[in-house]
């Protein structure tokens, strides 16, 4: 997210948030370049514009969640990603481009920080802090920017581990992380949602929100579990409640909200194409159930920047101008920061 500026005429003129992006799908590519080439790190290719698209999805280039995990997020860019010099380097330059060049007025950014870490070979209180210090330093650049930090468990980790990852997220609580989340699909057998319910009630009595992912794809539906047994705030993605009725009610009636994310369904085949996309956001629409639209990888997939989203959105139809002013607005208040930007947390 490095470019200049964005127009103030262009659409949308309103101000946006973005509740649902990952530290490591939102790094722009030459950041990643820059930060690659300060380390010494060695790179699948060593062309910058073969890198780039290397490394990004578009309309022409989807590729399923797993194999894009398996071959470039998990492999690439999460090393990529690590360490305290690229933790504090990526955050900054994520938050204060998304204000810059993408309208972006509030932004909650997540992360495991034990994906940051290389592996366990830096101490987990480094990495953390040094994010924080990316986002201070945004926070005290952008005065009006809003941004917090998300902590991820993973599906695919221990209970332990994850018990870690949310005792972190309550140890850093009033320097700026303010959820936490359940995030990677494909567990490992024995795994169960119920099984989180003391770890997220721990969470949720220590101040922090919740949210997790769930029903992105059909494969990764497990959203009656998460709605019964977690009682999140807010849903990841969670596009797959269109096609259950009674879920959409319960969702409604819970006051749920989806954090929905159009092009990284698009590109990830979450959805089969715009078509379904735009009845599973219309459905969802007919049956009173809060969501908001966000990027997930914003700089990993082409031309994925919020703004452009919502533009997209408005001229293929999908939503009209008023709904997505409603959606901009329902991500301000299903936010999970305080109010008051870097004042909030000291
Ligand atoms: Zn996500």
């Amino acid at each position: 997210m490095l470019k200049a500026k964005v127009s103030l005429n262009a659409f949308p003129s309103f101000p946006l948030a973005d509740l649902h992006a990952h530290l490591g799908a939102s790094v722009s590519p030459t950041t990643y370049w820059e930060i690659a080439h300060e380390q010494g790190f060695k790179l699948p290719e060593r062309d910058y514009h073969r890198f780039i698209e290397y490394i990004t999805l578009s309309e022409k280039r989807k590729m399923e969640l797993k194999e894009y995990f398996d071959t470039i997020y998990h492999p690439l860019l999460d090393p990529l990603s690590s360490g305290t010099f690229a933790c504090e380097t990526a955050t900054f330059q994520i938050m204060s481009g998304a204000y810059r060049s993408s309208n972006i007025h509030l932004i909650e950014l997540r992360n495991n920080p034990m994906k940051h870490n290389h592996g366990g070979q830096e101490d987990l209180d480094h990495i953390i802090m040094a994010m924080l210090r990316g986002m201070e330093k945004a926070l005290l650049q952008y005065p009006t920017l809003r941004a917090g930090l998300l902590f991820c468990m993973d599906r695919q980790f221990s209970y332990e581990k994850n018990a870690v990852i949310v005792e972190k997220a309550i140890k850093y609580r009033r320097r700026g992380v303010v959820g936490i989340d359940l995030a990677n699909y494909y567990p490992p057998k024995g795994f169960a949602v119920k099984d989180y319910r003391g770890l997220v009630r721990k969470a949720r009595n220590a101040g922090l929100k919740v949210t997790i992912h769930s029903g992105e794809n059909a494969a990764s539906d497990d959203l009656w579990d998460v709605v019964g047994y977690l009682h999140p705030d807010r849903i990841g993605h969670g596009i797959r409640a269109a096609y259950d009725k009674k879920l959409m009610k319960r969702l409604a009636q819970k006051n749920i909200v989806l954090e929905i994310c159009p092009m990284s369904n698009i590109a990830t085949k979450a959805v089969e194409n715009l078509e379904e996309l735009a009845f599973c956001i219309k459905t969802l629409k007919e049956h009173k159930v809060r969501f908001t639209i966000n990027t997930d990888w914003p700089e990993m997939i082409e031309q994925a920047h919020l703004n452009n989203q919502f533009a997209m959105l408005r001229n293929q139809g999908v939503l009209s101008e008023s709904d997505l002013r409603e959606c901009a607005k329902t991500s301000l208040t299903a936010s999970f920061i305080p109010k008051g930007g870097l004042s909030a947390y000291l």
